[in-house]
């Protein structure tokens, strides 16, 4: 995997960066991108590097699609490809559907399912001139299955599945693969509200409050580690995986089971 480059948007964040990381330990260049404290984007790089592969990185904004098309452009200007394309970013607001605030279901349709779209078509002409490529889109469970309150959520992840599914008819053969990441909870950022509103409507420990927010949904009643997500997306790269194209796969602990 050596002399690939991977995009990985989102990569400041939890399971970004251990995806980033993951394909860096296999030689590949990154592509870091994400908002975050100027320092803490540079510590993060300065760990890519010491793996050995050149980095670069972006605070592009993925709600304007001009942005993403600088993103895609710098990444190929600065280390050439994108070979990978792992669309990862994204954001999460739970309410009612009759109380949702339509600019939260905008931005996270434009964060979670827009992006990915503008991404994938602007980096795969280049993919397919090299007659390779790998596009992995970090669905979730709830590109699966839905739950309340997330109306906007699980609309864009089974947009996003949708979008897998598109991508890897209109590539197959051509050596570029498409496929969807489903995790189940994942400690991150992304969920720390949702473990304080747990904790805080049954009156205990934010710690003991992640423990019943995974035990209501996942069997194993463990989380899902971000380094184990990296792993995947390695395998995807994979020759291995030449022929997974258009799958969704589940990494929930068995979630989606029941
Ligand atoms: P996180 O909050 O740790 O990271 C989110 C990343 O997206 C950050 O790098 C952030 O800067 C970036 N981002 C957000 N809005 C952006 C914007 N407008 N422009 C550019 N970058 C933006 O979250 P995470 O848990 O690592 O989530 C990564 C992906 O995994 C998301 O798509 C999320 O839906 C999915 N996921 C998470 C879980 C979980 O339990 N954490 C479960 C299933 C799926």
């Amino acid at each position: 995997m050596t002399a690939r480059t991977a995009l990985v948007t989102g990569s400041t964040g939890g399971i970004g960066f251990a995806i980033a990381k993951a394909l860096a330990r296999e030689g590949m260049g990154i592509m870091l991108h994400g908002f975050g404290e100027p320092e803490a984007i540079a510590v993060k790089c300065r760990e890519l590097e010491a793996l050995g592969v050149p980095v670069a990185c972006s605070s592009a904004d993925l709600t304007e699609p001009a942005e993403i098309e600088e993103l895609v452009a710098a990444t190929r200007r600065e280390l050439g490809g994108p070979d990978v394309l792992v669309n990862c970013a994204g954001i999460q607001h739970t309410a009612p559907l009759e109380a949702f605030a339509p600019e939260r279901w905008d931005a996270i349709i434009a964060v979670n399912l827009s992006a990915a779209f503008h991404a994938s078509r602007l980096a795969l002409p280049g993919m397919r001139e090299r007659g390779w490529g790998r596009i992995i889109n970090i669905a979730s469970t709830h590109g699966l299955v839905a739950s309340i309150h997330k109306a906007a959520y699980v609309a864009a992840k089974h947009g996003i599945v949708g979008l897998t599914k598109v991508t890897a008819l209109e590539t197959a053969g051509s050596g570029i693969t498409a496929n969807a990441i489903c995790p189940g909870w994942t400690r991150t950022e992304l969920i720390e509200p949702q473990i304080a509103a747990k904790a805080k409507a049954h009156g205990v420990s934010h710690e003991e409050g992640g423990a019943i927010l995974v035990r209501e949904k996942q069997p194993s009643g463990q989380f899902v580690q971000p380094d184990d997500i990296g792993q995947l997306a390695v395998f995807l790269c994979s020759a291995a995986a030449n022929q997974i194209t258009g799958a969704s796969l589940p990494i929930d602990g068995a979630w989606t089971c029941q």
